[in-house]
């Protein structure tokens, strides 16, 4: 059993929106393809992989130094004991050989894309769905039939009023949403007040508001911040400080009253494991949004879990960043809380199996092997040009 090539491309996932710290006009995504030798339904067996939104094509790393240690590994190493499939454990190590710790860089979304296409190639070796595999081999064997997803919006856009703001809210609802997120830190306090006032207007009761600063704010504006809208009860208030301020955060958590949400700029185990150890985060109340897709990985994600729970953190407090059908998988299969959706932005990558619609905030997903690229159309017919 063999990986016979690799094939990988940079695509633009470009987007005229912006947050409170980016704007997405030159955004870039890496799609990479894994032919194995091992035949199924009379082909050779293909995983597919490519980052999350939020950081740019890893291309060159993939080219220059992850390929071609995973193309120069011997096939034995890259297998499991019994020769029956390949061990992404195994894979993830070569990967990581000859790197220093700390400091991880963009490294981290390039091993993130490789051990997607590896985890979709394994489940579709054993004929079965990533999110069924997950359940049997990490899990306690039950599925979640359908996982929680909330709309992630609300961008900023050039022309974008109040108006608009809040016909993009009703549209996510009709799509069968519940939940809806916005950008908040891109504008002045008193024009953010006046956006969620907007929102929070519209929405029905039963549907509940989140908000993201994209770690914009500095220690006091986020205590500022988070004063102001602590009498909205919304569902979360999302990553307000640099991603690697622990401190801003365990202040802010002494701090504001409800639940916060962070964790989609940590990219290791270790920044994870530091968060929990000094960002003051609440097991009980708070949400954490890594993302494997940009983090090393599956093979990461699951060393995070078992962080987790050492600290006495469930599963459920997990809801990952992204919108894209890797999570997904893992929330059913590992019993997270749910996963990010971006209804009609970054596509293809973003959204789910063309045949499951969002109903009351919740979608199913495809019993086919593997992560489900295949079930989702506009993004299979671009992994198939990978190569
Ligand atoms: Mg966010």
């Amino acid at each position: 059993m063999k990986i016979t090539k690799i094939d990988v491309k940079t695509v633009p996932i470009s987007s005229p929106i912006r947050n409170a710290y980016i704007d997405f006009s030159k955004m870039t995504a890496s799609a990479l393809a894994i032919t194995t030798d091992v035949i199924k339904d009379g082909k050779p067996v293909v995983g597919y992989g490519f980052n999350s939104n939020g950081r740019y094509a890893p291309t060159s790393l993939l080219n220059e130094r992850f390929i071609p240690r995973l193309l120069e590994a011997d096939p034995k190493d890259i297998v499991n004991e019994e020769g029956t499939n390949f061990d992404p454990h195994k894979i993830h190590a070569i990967l990581m050989s000859n790197e220093k710790p700390g400091g991880h860089g963009e490294r981290t979304v390039a091993v993130g894309v490789l051990d997607m296409a590896i985890w979709d190639a394994v489940a579709k070796i054993e004929g079965k769905p990533l999110y069924r595999l997950l359940a049997d081999d990490y899990g306690n064997g039950e599925v979640d039939e359908k996982v929680y997803v909330y709309a992630a919006g609300g961008y900023y856009y050039p022309g974008k009023g109040l108006t608009e703001l809040q016909d993009e809210m009703k549209r996510y609802l009709d799509l069968g949403y519940r939940d809806v997120k916005m950008k908040v830190g891109g504008a002045t306090l008193k024009e953010d007040l006046q956006r969620i006032e907007a929102v929070l207007d519209i929405l029905p009761k039963g549907s509940g508001l989140m908000v993201d600063a994209n770690g914009r704010f500095d220690l006091d504006y986020a205590i500022e911040f988070g004063d102001n809208i602590k009498d909205y009860e919304l569902i979360w208030y999302e990553e307000a400080g640099d991603p690697l301020d622990y401190y801003l955060q365990s202040e802010l958590s002494k701090r504001y009253p409800h639940a916060i949400a962070t964790g989609e700029n940590l990219f290791s185990l270790q920044d994870a494991t530091n968060l929990i150890r000094y960002g003051g985060m609440n097991r009980e109340k708070d949400f954490l949004q890594f993302d494997c897709a940009l983090s090393y990985g599956l093979v990461e994600y699951l060393r995070i879990l078992d962080m987790l729970k050492e600290f006495g953190w469930s599963s459920r407090r997990c809801i990952p960043h992204g919108g894209h059908q890797m999570s997904l998988n893992i929330a059913a299969g590992l019993a997270l809380h749910g996963n990010e959706s971006y209804p009609g932005v970054f596509e293809p990558f973003g959204g789910f199996a063309d045949q499951y619609a969002v109903e009351d905030g919740y979608v199913k997903l495809p019993d086919i092997p593997g992560i489900g690229f295949e079930a989702k159309s506009d993004l299979f017919e671009l992994l198939l040009t990978i190569g």
